[in-house]
This record gives C-alpha cells, structure tokens and sequence, in this order.
C-alpha cells in the first residue's frame, strides 16, 4: 500500500466571478475537474463528476484498480449527464476530469499508478528532476499540434485553446484515456486545470516542484504564479508525493512513461492507444457546449443548426420579403404625399415629391407656371428656390398667384423711384 503526502489548493483567479474548479484527494486518489457552463452549471458538474468519483473508485479498503477507475469516470459522465436534466439552468454544462489511483501492479508486490483523463486538466509527473506530461489534452489545439498544423508555442496562445474535443457531461459514453505506471518513493504527481498552464510556464512550474518540499507550499505558490500572471481562469493544483510503499526495481524508462497507455472505448472494452482522431464533442469551455459532432444520447438534445427546417427557412425569406416590401411602400407614399414649388428650365413649377427626392424617389414636374425666373427679383428667387411645400397641388399654386402679386405690387413702389 503506497503511503501519499498531498496537498491541493483551488482559486477562482482575477478574471472570472466563480470558481467552477473542484478538487479531491485521499490517500490513493486525486481528482481535479474543471467545469464548464452558464449559470451554475459548470460548478455542479465538476461537483457532481468529484463526488461520483469519491464514492465509486476506492473500494472499502481504500484500493482501487485501473477498472474502478475507468468505471468511476463513466459513472461520474453519467450522473453530470442526469443532473443536467433535472433544471434548464443546467443544460450544456459539462467537465473535464483527471484522475490518479494507487492500484496493485501485475505482480501483487508492486504498486502501480493508474492516471485517467477526459478533456484538458493535466496530470504531470515529476521524477528524477524532470517535468513528464502524462495525459494528453483533448482539445481542439493539442489535435492541431498533433496533426504538425501548429506548433505547442503556437498552441499555448492560439484563440480556440479554449475548444475541448471530449469533455463529461456530453455524450452517455465517453472514450477515457488511461495509462498505468510503476510508483516509485520520491514520485511527485501534479494534477492541475488550464489555469494554471495556461498562465504558468512548463519550466517554471518544475523549477517550484524542484525548490519546495512541502505539498501544500507547492500548491499556494503554484497557484499564485497562475494569478501573477494574469489569472484569466480558475486556478486548481493538487500536489501528491509517492512517500512510502514497495519501491519497484528501476524496470520504468522515464523516456517510455506511458508504460500501458490505453482506452476505453464506447463499450467499455480497453484498446491499445494509437493515433486516437475520436471526435465525440467539441465544447467551447467558456459555456455552452458550441457544437455537437456526434449525437447525444438526448434526443431533446437537438442540435439548433439542425432544427432549422426548410420550411422555415422559406418563412424567413418571405417574411424578410414583407417587411422590404411594406418599408419601400411606406417610403414611396411619404415621399410623394407633398408638393413644394421651385426652379426648373427657367420657369417656376410645382413638384410632386420632396425636395432632393428621398431614397430613389425622385421629384417630378407637376405643372409649369406662367412665372419665369427672369420675372422674379432676387429675392423672391432666392425664396423660391427654398423650395416652400405644400401638402397639395392648390397650396402650392397659391403660393404661385401670392408670388405673381407681391411681384406686381413690387414694380408699382419701384416705379416713382424710375
Ligand atoms: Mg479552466
């Protein structure tokens, strides 16, 4: 039975309003989840994935093994998949987990690791003074670099880092991955959430594991790099020491970690772990799951993209048709409700339409006057040309005989000064 010196600390950051993270440890296993979704989604399923793996992976011994485990995790998939039907507020949430059990090695005598993961929380090992990455994140970034597309400097600071390919909580069966290594006296396992990588560089954090004994004193200052850096997400660390237990002989090459690195498919069978393109769910962690690429096992769980029928579709051209309609209507009749009196070739005429037109309705020459331009004086030039209007035909032509007035009156006070 190994012996376990741990510690965990969790911090919701700089940035966000809740801290959605949640951790567990006991003397054989360790948990961080990372939760994902609106309201308080994310942090009942972290919450409900942890608890369901308290109660179901250490048996009444207190021992696992890597099938408890496995089964532990698809338990835990399955009760966030059941909480989410109990409230709407809890639709889409969803979670990552990793995991570490202490289990019996294939001979009774040795103690191995069992170290299981869904989404992008990590589980490092730290030995002979060097940082190894167990797990392997499912995320949209990792399959980019896996794929040579971009590089891990690229991947560290791409904008879709954020983009899980598998998380619990999606689909009623979910692809674990899992790797089983040797226990060694002097092992140090670390199990954190993107908060912490995300912000903390991989030599940084082995320079902490490197400098401090203490579990817990790992965990605050691990946790408070996270935060110096910026602290743009929840923060969680779990620090656990290999202190005592049978030492195995030196037969684990640090060089090949994953000694038994496997899966477990849909069915629950193991599978050697080969170039794995299984695609189950893409989830964007800031909230709602963004897309589903394989049916959940909810049929309510109806893709919107998928709902929008034809039909539908036609509704929304003809009602987009409507309302154009109804608005070139609207702007015709208004502008061609007024009449205004101006210039055109040299006589004054009346228009029908708005001065400058409005929109592609231009003003057309209603009737041309007997006044000419010549006719006017500046004045009542410059006054025509303000385009008075008028709300019709005779308003406008009354201006008109107005104008025809003022002129005549205008020539007979002129006349004595002749
Ligand atoms: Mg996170």
């Amino acid at each position: 039975m190994i012996t376990f010196r741990w510690a965990g600390a969790s911090d919701t950051g700089q940035v966000r309003r809740a801290n959605q993270d949640r951790w567990h440890a006991t003397n054989g296993l360790f948990v961080v989840a990372d939760g994902m979704g609106g309201h308080q989604g994310g942090e009942v399923a972290s919450a409900v994935a942890i608890e369901t793996m308290r109660e179901q992976v250490l048996d009444a011994d207190g021992t696992a093994t890597t099938e408890r485990l496995l089964d532990g995790v698809q338990a835990a998939n399955r009760a966030v998949i059941a909480r989410s039907h109990t409230s709407l507020d809890l639709r889409g949430m969803g979670t990552t987990l990793c995991a570490v059990a202490a289990i019996e090695g294939p001979d009774t005598d040795e103690q191995w690791l069992a170290v299981a993961n869904v989404g992008d929380s990590r589980v490092y090992l730290w030995a002979d003074d060097e940082l190894r990455q167990v797990t392997r994140d499912h995320s949209l970034v990792e399959d980019m670099v896996r794929d040579g597309r971009i590089t891990e400097e690229e991947a560290a600071v791409h904008p879709q880092r954020n983009i899980l390919t598998r998380a619990l909580g999606v689909t009623g069966e979910i692809d674990v991955d899992y790797w089983e290594l040797p226990a060694r006296e002097g092992d140090r396992l670390l199990l954190c959430s993107d908060g912490l990588f995300n912000e903390v560089s991989v030599d940084q954090i082995a320079s902490v594991l490197r400098r401090l004994d203490d579990p817990g004193e790992v965990a605050e200052e691990l946790v408070r790099l996270a935060n110096a850096g910026g602290g743009r997400d929840n923060i969680t660390v779990v620090v656990a020491d290999v202190e005592a237990g049978p030492t195995t002989d030196d037969q684990r090459t640090i060089g090949a970690l994953q000694v038994r690195p496997g899966r477990t498919d849909r069915a629950g069978f193991t599978s050697a772990r080969d170039g794995d393109t299984a695609e189950h769910a893409v989830i964007d962690r800031a909230g709602i799951p963004a897309r589903l690429l394989a049916p959940a096992i909810d049929d309510d769980d109806i893709d919107p993209g998928r709902s929008r029928t034809p039909i539908r579709t036609l509704g929304w051209l003809l009602s987009i048709v409507l309302v154009i309609t109804v608005v070139v209507v609207a702007v015709g009749l208004y502008s061609r409700s007024s009449y205004f009196v101006g210039v055109n070739d040299d006589s004054v005429v009346v228009f029908q339409g708005r001065p400058g037109g409005v929109l592609w309705f231009d003003p057309t020459v209603e009737l041309v006057t007997d006044l000419d331009v010549a006719d006017l004086t500046p004045l009542l030039l410059e006054e025509v040309e303000g385009n008075p209007d008028y709300a019709s035909v005779e308003g406008a032509l009354d201006y008109v005989d107005g104008l025809t007035d003022r002129l005549a009156e205008a020539s007979t006070e002129s006349e004595p000064d002749e």
